[in-house]
């Protein structure tokens, strides 16, 4: 399956979770093998052989990180919202629209492994910015940022760097 397939497979839910968000739910491309193949493959390209584990953000990012683990060949690691893990090693607290959230992360790697960070959505930036903080927090290098699709109006791109989007809208 080509790319512009497997984007035709994320659904616009307008209004949720609150009035004026047009949600994107990648529900419906995870179901489809193929299509679940081919995100995971273009995900991983630019980095291929550079990073030594993978990130992900609670909670879709989880779901995307297992898979790139397995094609890449390395490990994964959570990254949680405050109070999940049960040895937190460091967090960093960032602002949502409606109040802050923190999330959490573990120090099961050696110093300077190079992960590779990844979500579903980059939307503000906030989320994947506090992730690439607690990374260097820390110790460890950021071999890349990656996000199956970027909401480009919300310019997150100015906030987190350099980051792969396989769909932008
Ligand atoms: P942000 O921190 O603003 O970049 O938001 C990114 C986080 O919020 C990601 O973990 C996404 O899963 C989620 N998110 C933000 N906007 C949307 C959206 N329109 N549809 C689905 N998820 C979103």
């Amino acid at each position: 399956m080509n790319l512009a397939a497997a984007e035709a497979l994320i659904a616009t839910i307008p209004d949720f979770p609150e009035p004026g968000v047009q949600f994107k739910d990648i529900s419906p491309l995870l179901a489809d093998p193929a299509a679940l193949r081919t995100v995971i493959a273009e995900v991983v390209a630019p980095f291929e052989g550079r990073f030594d584990v993978v990130a992900g953000i609670e909670a879709r990012g989880f779901m995307l990180a297992g898979a790139v683990a397995i094609a890449a060949g390395v490990g994964m690691v959570p990254i949680r919202k405050a109070g999940k893990l049960p040895r937190p090693a460091a967090s960093v607290s960032y602002d949502l629209e409606y109040g802050q959230a923190t999330i959490e992360m573990s120090s099961d790697l050696p110093r300077g492994a190079r992960v590779l960070l990844v979500d579903d959505i980059l939307a503000t930036g906030g989320t994947l910015l506090a992730g690439q903080r607690l990374l260097a927090d820390l110790g460890y290098e950021l071999a890349g940022t990656a996000v199956l699709m970027e909401l480009e109006a919300l310019g997150g791109r100015a906030v987190v760097g350099d980051v792969h989007s396989l769909f932008r809208i």
